[in-house]
């Protein structure tokens, strides 16, 4: 446990313990393939905001083709098999064009990623928001992201019940339902309305996750931990932050 951690989980008081996930902090190890001057993993660690650069700066690589694909090595997984250092947790859709690891051109070990259709927080529940919280408390990752992306079909769906469609079946429903205020809120704002619902979606998740009390919102509000909202374009391969 590093010294940061350490006065983290102070501040979060005696009781606060995570008995069931604790692991022993791996040393840091070498960076194969970060490009000169980038933000290295260890800044991004100790830094929200080099955090939030190292995760442009990748995204930058990725939409110019010029992706490094650092630590994918057998070396560097086999060097992180010893226990995770993630400088970032990312709140990405399922969609297989989205994965967070690629359009950020992260390497293994980086990038602690919770995954739903829709990336959904708000009404997501324990699984969503423990493994957040877990990411914050025990492995202190200074950023999380919740990011969206064009065409997602979750939100394409929501529209489409919410115009009068019919009910989806089995629980593909019920997790639309989960959208349905954020598709609600973006019918009085202009523009294209499916870009409006999926950053609605993407600002509701980012607003819950800043008041969830007691890990995040202490973590938030200290700034330890930043917490953002971005848009993957499928198109052009860039995020953008909303
Ligand atoms: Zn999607």
């Amino acid at each position: 446990m590093t010294i940061d951690r350490r006065r983290f989980l102070g501040v979060l008081g005696a009781a606060f313990t995570l008995p069931a996930f604790t692991q022993s902090n791996p040393p840091p190890r070498a960076e194969h393939g970060n490009p000169a001057g980038a933000v290295t993993l260890e800044q991004a660690r100790s830094n929200p905001l080099l955090a939030l650069r190292r995760l442009q700066e990748g995204n930058a690589r990725y939409a110019r083709g010029e992706g490094v694909h650092a630590c994918a090595t057998p070396k560097d997984f086999a060097q992180v098999a010893q226990g995770q250092t993630p400088f970032a947790a990312v709140v990405a859709c399922a969609d297989s064009r989205t994965a967070p690891e690629t359009i950020f051109d992260q390497g293994i070990g980086e990038i602690f990623t919770v995954r739903t259709a829709g990336n959904i927080v708000v009404g997501g529940g324990s699984a969503i928001k423990g493994s957040l919280e877990y990411a914050v408390a025990e492995l202190g990752v200074s950023v999380i992201l919740v990011l969206g992306h064009t065409g997602c079909g979750a939100m394409k769906a929501a529209l489409a019940v919410h115009n009068g469609g019919p009910r989806a079946p089995g629980d593909i429903g019920p997790l639309l339902d989960l959208i349905q205020p954020a598709v609600e809120a973006a019918a009085h704002l202009p523009g294209d309305r499916l870009a409006q619902v999926t950053a609605e979606n993407v600002r509701r998740g980012v607003a819950r996750l800043r008041e969830l009390d007691p890990i995040i919102r202490p973590a938030a509000h200290g700034g330890k931990t930043a917490i953002v909202g971005a848009v993957h374009d499928l198109a052009t391969g860039r995020i953008t932050v909303v």
